[in-house]
């Protein structure tokens, strides 16, 4: 623990967060971007190339050019079925390496036809899970995102989703998942990360609608938070913080 204080980032903060937003939802672009650009924040928006993909990406067009981050989602966002009780074999314990690698190779196309001034890419693992396969033919996928990507966000399987400076994955990155919860809730993950030192990435779904959702007055009054925490607190889009993890000397 004591390491970690020695860590700034962005030069002089004593913390950073990130604050991200899967699947392309509505009210990212109705509610969570204008809220943040009211308080002068930026985030990282995660939509999904699929269906009529160019249609679905350029919606986030104003956003990356209002300084947003926009990174990639797959395209067909597969996940566990390990809980469905659907006989549908989607899974990913249905799908292999090769497979996995194909989707994301695709996806990177379909980004980057879209945001072609886009040269460095952060991936959003789909339900958080990083892996294919069952059983012992079970594995990480993180090797094929790490050859593909500059860093990637996936959840926690711990009950602390906080990344230290000095041992964070860049290609498999905690997160906090956040639906559900209350602006007190939120703001007192922002201080334990802040006493630590170290890099909370926030998830979200819905912001006041959709499945997975957080109020908008919770969302706002953390906003308001990070917005008042500038001095020490560093609130900034998953690929600048990895970017500032990567170029920092790490003094330990
Ligand atoms: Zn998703």
């Amino acid at each position: 623990m004591s390491n970690l204080k020695k860590f700034l980032w962005n030069k002089d903060k004593r913390s950073s967060i990130s604050l991200t937003f899967d699947d392309g939802m509505k009210s990212h672009l109705d509610l969570a971007i204008p809220i943040l650009e009211d308080f002068g924040l930026a985030g990282t928006f995660y939509p999904v190339a699929g269906g009529d993909w160019q249609a679905s990406l350029n919606r986030f067009r104003p956003a990356f050019e209002n300084g947003h981050e926009i990174g990639n989602h797959s395209i067909h966002h597969w996940c566990s079925c390990a809980a469905s009780i659907n006989l549908d074999r989607n899974g990913l314990e249905y799908r292999t390496y090769d497979e996995l690698e194909s989707e994301l190779q695709s996806a990177d196309q379909r980004f980057r036809a879209v945001f072609p001034e886009i040269n460095r890419w952060s991936f959003c693992y789909p339900c958080y899970n990083t892996f294919v396969g069952r059983g012992k033919g079970r594995r990480s996928y993180v090797p094929v995102v790490a050859n593909h990507f500059f860093a990637a966000r996936a959840g926690c399987e711990m009950s602390v989703a906080i990344n230290s400076p000095y041992h964070a994955d860049l290609h498999c990155l905690n997160s906090w998942k956040c639906e559900y919860r209350s602006a007190g809730d939120l703001i007192s993950l922002v201080e334990r990360t802040n006493d630590l030192g170290g890099w909370s990435i926030f998830t979200f779904h819905g912001i006041g609608e959709g499945h997975l959702p957080v109020e908008r007055s919770d969302f706002e009054k953390l906003c308001d938070y990070l917005d008042k925490a500038r001095d020490h607190l560093w609130t900034a889009p998953l690929m600048d913080v990895a970017e500032d993890l990567c170029n920092s000397k790490i003094d330990q």
